[in-house]
């Protein structure tokens, strides 16, 4: 068994100047300043596929060209380990037990694993989601460390929360994605709130011409001239995939030529639960000729996935996340960032990114998605306003420079 370390893409953070306020500009320098060559390593369980890896692919790098010494590794383990139908789930707030032999078998795995960063020293640890948390058990080295919860923890199972809080509690900082996932038995000035962010200048946000996205589409067999929408995410029951297709069913009723498309391509390792969910999807969507799945890699037809996910999103009039559990979604602020109208399910996370008929809308139901996609394909005037709202919001609030600036502020609170 072995860790993994995570090569990323050089970033320059002069790149921001001139996007972001002068002000949060030279924030960023002064503490990277006072933070020189600080050795910082983060952990977490998957180099790719979901938004804690989207993050860590742009903010490692970025620490690093400030001046810091950013190191991310992520951690071996088996299917059983990494399955989300056990921590992931039940920290969101899945009603069933996890059995008493899963957290021996975590634990166990986490204590024989603790060897390998033996050799690893660092002056801040930076530990992602519950997967890797227990480590902070058998690596006597890992501290200072803090441990950041990228799920919604707001009504977590309560025998899972029981198993985890002392092992919050080694934690020097906890960082959470909104007050309210954060549990009152953490003491208040252990707690930081960090909302997630994305990177503007990625192969997945940037600009891109129409020709290049109506060639893309046109590869993949999607009509561009019919209107389209879709939800990019993981095949997961928190994503509610099926409650997206009802709506787009009872949508269709109404716009005939609407099309959908679903992708979750599978590229997480920590996502083996994924695969049964896009079969149950593809068996209820067989006869649908205006349905796009994306699953297996090969589906995108050699299109890179961050390119494929960016024109998806460009191509949409209206982009779903009708999630009903969510720490935060990237996928929202992706296409918000892309002046696009998102209708996101009213809950967790998205409720703090989206204000309803502000800059997206939010919604509990299929019946109510579909109503609002109706409204939003039919009125372009509204699709317009609301799209550059949306995109305003992301600019002040969203963008990866300020999840840096946390950071760093974090670190010079913490040193
Ligand atoms: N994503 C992707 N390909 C897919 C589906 C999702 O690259 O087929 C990306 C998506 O663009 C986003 C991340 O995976 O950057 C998902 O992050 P989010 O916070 O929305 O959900 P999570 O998977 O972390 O629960």
């Amino acid at each position: 068994m072995m860790l993994e370390k995570v090569k990323t893409k050089k970033q320059d953070f002069k790149r921001y100047r001139g996007l972001i306020s002068e002000v949060l500009f030279a924030e960023v320098k002064k503490l990277a300043r006072k933070l020189r060559d600080l050795k910082v390593v983060h952990v977490n369980s998957t180099p790719e596929g979901g938004g804690v890896a989207e993050i860590l692919k742009t903010l490692v790098p970025l620490m690093e060209n400030v001046g810091l010494c950013a190191e991310w590794y992520t951690i071996p383990g088996d299917e059983e380990f990494f399955d989300k139908k056990f921590l992931h789930d039940s920290l969101q707030g899945a009603k069933k037990n996890i059995p008493d032999d899963f957290f021996d078998y975590y634990l166990s795995h986490l204590e024989n694993i603790a060897k390998l960063f033996n050799d690893i020293k660092a002056d801040v640890w930076v530990i992602h989601d519950p997967q890797p948390a227990g480590l902070i058990k058998f690596v006597p080295h890992m501290h200072p460390a803090i441990s950041r919860f990228h799920i919604d923890t707001s009504s977590p199972n309560k025998k899972t929360f029981d198993f985890f809080l002392p092992i919050l509690e080694a934690y020097d900082k906890i960082i959470f994605s909104a007050e309210d996932f954060a549990c009152k038995e953490i003491p208040k000035d252990k707690i930081n709130i960090f909302q997630p962010a994305i990177d503007p200048f990625s192969l997945k946000n940037k600009t891109m011409s129409s020709t290049q996205i109506k060639t893309i589409l046109k590869k993949l067999g999607i009509n561009s001239k019919k209107p389209l929408i879709s939800q990019i995410s993981r095949f997961d029951l928190w994503k509610d995939p099926l409650g997206v297709l009802k709506a787009y069913k009872i949508a269709k009723k109404k716009v005939p030529e609407l099309q959908l498309v679903l992708a979750g391509i599978f590229l997480a390792k920590d996502d083996p639960g994924s695969e049964k969910m896009y079969k149950e999807i593809k068996k209820r969507t067989i006869k649908e000729k205006d349905v796009f799945l994306f699953g297996e890699p090969k589906t995108t037809k050699g299109i890179d996935v961050d390119i494929f996910v960016n024109v998806i999103q460009r191509a949409s009039n209206v982009v779903l996340q009708k999630s009903i559990k969510e720490g935060f979604g990237l996928t929202v602020t992706e296409a918000m960032w892309k002046g696009k109208v998102v209708i996101g399910g009213n809950i967790g996370g998205i409720k703090k990114q989206i204000k309803n008929e502000e800059n997206g809308f939010l919604v509990k139901s299929p019946e109510e998605t579909a109503k609002k996609i109706i409204k939003i394909i039919e009125d372009k005037k509204l699709r317009r306003k609301i799209g550059r709202k949306a995109r305003e919001s992301v600019k002040e609030n969203f963008l990866m420079s300020r999840l840096l600036r946390d950071y760093l502020s974090l670190f010079r609170e913490i040193m």
